[in-house]
């Protein structure tokens, strides 16, 4: 009997999106490339957070807790606002009880490099991934699923699952116009601290001497930085967000302010690796205390983007092409659903290719895809519409619907999420 031609799928991008895309379609008769433009080592120093919603699926659908227990994550118990003189004035906590799941924190590069060992590991399901680095993508036919890469080399797959992020190349080959993110209003720095010397840094002999509990006590008295609690801190109209990560090691802030306020170039490069000046962020946060703004001087690495997001698409698929993550619903970082937004798109891939085997036709394709784009669509829009609002006043000129969840309410719409096939479902039959 002649074997069935293998299911060759190709994952444009190698960040959360595509990783996650790869691990979630793996299984026998397939064969998955992920082509990232980058050499895939320089995953920014930054935390990242994903929601119960997303924990979920990537320990109990994807089954990934070998891979994620070496990765230091940190369970998030809730939040924390603070006044600018150090009074804790309202906590939130955030219960795995009520959602079946953590809120986990995690360092980026970590969570980067667990789910690349899956994607590589011998011993899951179906072949290993083949992961091309150095692979830029430049041009694509969506009916006949070919790509071209940078260096003029043309890869062909059954379909193609554009992953590659905001500034997604693949996504006019998909809407058939070029959509460009759009300012928000927001720009934000990112930080990264040490918190001890007691971590496992003492451990490899690498004593950092610039830490925050020793150069920093007033800042520690007042806001534990080892505490399992995303901290904020409002003066006006600028933002810290703080948090914890890799067991208290490291302690992540985000500084968001209106773009108005920046003193840097707002027209300059910004993206998640350009740098920023510390004497022009102190002096935008100069309405903070110094016990607050002292710690920024302590990050090695300070981050400067500005914030954009894109609207809603009309559609996420064009013959073989798929978009997903950022490229399908890039949102702002308020509700820190973005990577965990990526990984419900792989949970769908993974549910509605199920079946397939061998190489699909393209009417099954379109089959598939619909559906999850019916799944996927308006949830994520909501989730982007949501975190717009959440930004404001420096979104309030911006379109798009407005939610009117309240926020205990839009947590549970994030959090209780069924998985793709159960949550399309419940869509149908709400409006049959
Ligand atoms: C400040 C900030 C904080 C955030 N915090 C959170 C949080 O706490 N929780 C959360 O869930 N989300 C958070 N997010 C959002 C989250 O980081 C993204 O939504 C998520 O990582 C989506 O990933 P992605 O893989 O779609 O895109 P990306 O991470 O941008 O990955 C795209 C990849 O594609 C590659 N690529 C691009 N173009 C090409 C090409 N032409 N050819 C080949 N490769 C290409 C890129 O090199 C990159 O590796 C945050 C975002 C920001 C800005």
């Amino acid at each position: 009997m002649k074997a069935s031609s293998p299911f060759r799928i190709v994952v444009v991008g190698g960040g959360i999106a595509g990783l996650a895309a790869a691990i979630a379609l793996r299984a026998p008769n397939r064969r998955i490339t992920v082509l990232e433009q980058s050499r895939l080592n320089s995953e920014i120093g930054a935390l990242i957070s994903l929601q119960p919603n997303a924990t979920k699926i990537v320990y109990e659908t994807f089954g990934l807790r070998k891979e994620l227990d070496g990765a230091r994550g940190m369970v998030d118990e809730g939040f924390r606002v603070y006044s600018t003189d150090g009074k804790l004035v309202n906590e939130v906590p955030l219960t795995t009880a009520e959602y079946g799941a953590s809120r986990i924190v995690w360092h980026r590069r970590d969570l980067h490099d667990a789910l690349k060992k899956a994607a590589l590991a011998t011993d899951r399901d179906g072949e290993a991934v083949e992961i091309r680095v150095s692979s830029r993508v430049v041009n694509c036919d969506p009916f006949s699923g070919i790509v071209d890469l940078e260096s003029g080399e043309r890869i062909e797959g059954d379909v193609i699952i554009g992953a590659d992020g905001i500034h997604s190349v693949l996504r006019k080959y998909v809407v058939d116009s070029d959509v460009t993110p759009l300012p928000t209003g927001h720009s934000a720095y990112r930080l990264m601290v040490r918190v001890s010397i007691f971590s496992s840094a003492m451990l490899t002999r690498q004593i950092p001497s610039d830490t925050l509990e020793r150069e920093e006590p007033d800042f520690c008295r007042k806001i534990n930085p080892r505490s399992p609690f995303t901290s904020m801190m409002v003066a006006h109209d600028c933002r810290l967000i703080m948090g914890p990560g890799r067991q208290g090691e490291v302690f992540g802030i985000v500084a968001l302010v209106p773009d108005e306020r920046m003193n840097e170039d707002p027209n300059g490069k910004q993206s998640w690796v350009s740098e920023g000046s510390l004497a022009k962020m102190l002096d935008t946060f100069s309405e903070f205390p110094d016990w607050v703004t002292d710690i920024f001087k302590h990050s090695r690495d300070l981050g400067l983007w500005q914030l954009r997001d894109i609207d809603p698409l009309r559609t996420w698929y064009r013959g073989r092409v798929l978009l997903i993550g950022d490229a399908a619903h890039a949102m702002l970082p308020t509700q820190g659903q973005g990577a965990s937004q990526a990984i419900e798109d792989a949970e769908a891939l993974r549910a509605f290719f199920e079946e397939q085997t061998d190489s699909p036709l393209l009417e099954d394709i379109s089959s598939i895809f619909e559906n999850i784009f019916q799944s996927r669509h308006d949830r994520a829009g909501l989730i982007q519409g949501y975190s717009r609002q959440a930004a404001k006043p420096g979104t309030a000129a911006k379109g798009g619907k407005t939610v009117t969840m309240k926020p205990d309410e839009f947590m549970a719409f994030n959090c209780k999420y069924p998985g793709a096939k159960e949550w399309l479902r419940r869509q149908k039959a709400a409006k049959a």
